[in-house]
């Protein structure tokens, strides 16, 4: 709890202290420590202890000025966070950062003799306070000592209170030092947890990339190239049966000389459809060339092939919202994994489907092994 001090607190006799002339950067220089409304810590109450035992008094307190108040960083034999700055024995000595401050006693005082610390029931007297300097000679508070009584103090005790002011600035530059390596680490932590997330939307962006390069844009099946890779990556075993279809629209540059080209294209993305619809998870689809389609179906026999081909035909043939009606031609062939190479078989379609063109089309044809 910070004690609240109206200034009327004190009298109308006592003159503001002098301002502080770098008094900006010693609240910079405060700041930079990070102590203020920290936690109590064990090696800041030792030395407050070490204070009262070196001097005698009853009471010791370690304080920073802050811009409107002091604020205690540890101490012993009184309560409370701090005070207003106002009424700070402190505030007084700071401004002899050079000096051990010694009130010997306070009710003789021509200034501190109004403060309420001396008036009030606190009863101060006695005062020495050691400004904690820093290395770029900001002071930034004291380690002090109070009495109820009046008393003075040694060279001695006067240069030990001093020593125990400087140990407390070497605990804050080290506590300092910490603090800033902490944070550093942080950022390096978060400095790379940011390159890993771009990294990875880089990565499945590229992953994106490359699907897309595999899909023709207008049916989204496999193009050429997509093909080749499927076919390359088909982990087929040796001796399985496989089918390969190569699907050719008929009368096709009709609907195009027709209806046009864009009337063309929706065909074509609606045949696409149904043969994706109509293959199965481990058939790949392809679109060949214009409107030329090519399936590869592993572990799939020449019947079930042709089974497969056929329900897409017959779902083409049936669709009704085309722009024209249209048929499809097929050819097929069937190989052994190992024995056969899907562009052998591909070879033999292509001349199943050929046949199926001269036989009058919308129909599937199969060359025997
Ligand atoms: P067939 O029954 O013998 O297969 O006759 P067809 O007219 O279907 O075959 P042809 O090879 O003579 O004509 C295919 C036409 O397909 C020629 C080409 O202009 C057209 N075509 C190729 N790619 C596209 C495309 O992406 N969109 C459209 N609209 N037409 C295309
Ligand atoms: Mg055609
Ligand atoms: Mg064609």
């Amino acid at each position: 709890m910070k004690t609240q001090v109206a200034p009327s607190l004190l009298p109308a006799g006592v003159p503001p202290l002098p301002p502080i002339p770098d008094e900006e950067a010693r609240l910079a220089a405060l700041n930079r420590y990070r102590i203020l409304d920290t936690l109590p810590e064990g090696v800041y109450d030792d030395v407050v202890d070490l204070a009262r035992a070196l001097c005698g008094t009853p009471q010791a307190v370690l304080t920073f000025i802050d811009e409107q108040r002091q604020w205690f960083k540890a101490a012993v034999g009184l309560d409370g966070e701090g005070t207003d700055r106002r009424i700070a024995f402190c505030d007084v000595a700071i401004r002899t950062p050079k000096t051990v401050t010694v009130v010997e006693d306070a009710s003789q005082h021509a200034r501190f003799r109004h403060y309420p610390q001396v008036t009030g029931p606190d009863h101060l007297r006695f005062y020495a306070g050691a400004p904690l300097v820093t290395p770029d000679g900001h002071a930034l508070g004291t380690v002090c000592v109070v009495d109820t009584q009046p008393r003075s103090l040694s060279d001695a005790q006067a240069r030990q209170l001093q020593s125990l002011a400087r140990l407390v600035v070497q605990l804050l530059e080290a506590r300092r030092r910490e603090l800033d390596s902490q944070r550093q680490l942080a950022e390096r932590e978060l400095h790379q947890r940011e390159l890993m997330r771009y990294q990875r939307e880089l990565e499945s962006k590229n992953t994106e990339l490359a699907e897309e390069a595999r899909r023709d844009a207008l049916t989204g099946l496999l193009n050429r190239g997509g093909l080749s890779q499927a076919a390359r990556a088909s982990t087929a075993r040796e001796g399985d049966a496989f089918t390969v279809a190569v699907l050719d629209l008929d009368h096709f540059k009709r609907i195009n000389d027709t209806l046009g080209h864009a009337a063309g294209d929706e065909v074509i993305r609606v045949a696409a459809e149904e043969i994706q619809r109509g293959v199965r998870g481990s058939d790949v689809a392809a679109r060949y060339g214009g409107e030329e389609f090519l399936l590869l179906m592993p572990a799939t026999t020449l019947d079930s092939g042709v089974a497969v081909v056929e329900r897409i035909r017959a779902a083409i043939a049936a669709r009704a919202d085309l722009p024209a009606p249209v048929t499809l031609s097929a050819g097929l062939a069937a190989g052994l994994a190992g024995r056969d190479t899907p562009d052998s078989l591909f070879q033999r379609a292509d001349q199943a489907l050929y046949l199926a063109k001269r036989r009058g089309r919308d129909r599937v044809e199969v060359i025997d092994d």
